[in-house]
């Protein structure tokens, strides 16, 4: 154990010791708790060890090795071809159900979902959130039926999985100004830039590059939520941390949006961008 964290430090991952741990307790079966009572590993047991940490030594993500990431109160299922969901989205769930306290079966659209840790999480902790979940690349969307229905199977309300690019102007043209929430977490990474080995070459590229300042797709995603939210629908972006004001200032430049504002993340970084639709709706209210 203390020689897997030490090979797992002298490669450069920084949460050597956890990712020992956790590797132990897979290759074991055991809980993490559960190594405390560990006594020495058979053969096959340590080999198996060994193998994982040498991935994990050659920057091969941590989920994609125990094949599953937490993600709020949910296990997600991840592996190559999903984008694995990190803690720093946490918080733009946290924002969304709070705008969607209080409504009894709101509207939902996750658009760029991937393993569904969005959108399953609003279904889970808004019982009664009807969500739809967007993918357009092909392989991830596998993951997200999975996840989605291993979360149907546990008794939440179903998630609707959609195969759809959120910047195609006929996507879910059946909600048109019907939605009371749009969020993404969308592919923002500006062109170019340097991004850690677990990430650049595990994470799927449609999941990340977002053009030269990043913000490419995020342009058609606005036009889109335009479409769909109703007046006084909320729309939730999550962004890179050096969007903290470009984002708001697109949106704001977009038009057809107020109380735009930025979050910051449980780090204390700048996390996500939200807005409200402005507009009557066609009976006037
Ligand atoms: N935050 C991601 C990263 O760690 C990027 C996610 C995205 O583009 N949506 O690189």
């Amino acid at each position: 154990m203390a020689d897997a964290a030490r090979r797992l430090a002298a490669a450069g991952i920084e949460s050597a010791r956890v990712d020992a741990e956790l590797l132990l307790a897979h290759a074991t079966g055991r809980s993490r708790a559960g190594l405390l009572t560990l006594d020495e590993l058979d053969g096959p047991t340590a080999d198996r060890f060994a193998g994982l940490v040498e991935q994990r030594a050659d920057r091969v993500p941590l989920q994609h090795l125990t094949g599953h990431a937490p993600f709020r109160y949910l296990e997600l299922a991840v592996g190559p071809g999903v984008f694995v969901p990190r803690p720093e989205t946490e918080q733009i769930v946290e924002w969304c159900l709070g705008r969607l306290a209080g409504g009894a079966e709101p509207v939902v659209v996750d658009l760029g979902t991937g393993s569904g840790a969005i959108a399953l999480s609003l279904a889970h902790e808004h019982p009664g959130a009807r969500v739809t979940a967007v993918e357009r690349d092909p392989e991830a969307i596998e993951w997200t039926r999975v996840n989605a229905a291993a979360r149907a199977a546990a008794g939440d309300r179903p998630v609707e999985v959609l195969a759809g690019d959120m910047t195609d102007p006929r996507l879910l043209t059946g909600l048109e100004g019907r939605v009371d929430l749009v969020v993404s977490n969308p592919p923002y990474v500006p062109d170019g830039a340097r991004l850690p080995r677990e990430v650049a070459d595990h994470d799927p590229p449609l999941a990340l590059w977002g053009g030269p300042d990043g913000l490419d797709v995020v342009r058609g995603l606005l036009t889109t939520a335009a479409r769909l939210l109703r007046p006084g629908g909320a729309l939730a972006i999550e962004h890179a941390d050096q969007q903290g004001t470009a984002l708001p200032a697109l949106v704001r430049a977009h038009g057809g949006w107020d109380d735009v504002a930025d979050h910051p993340d449980l780090a204390g970084r700048p996390r996500f961008t939200t807005a409200r639709r402005v507009g009557t709706t066609p009976g006037g209210d």
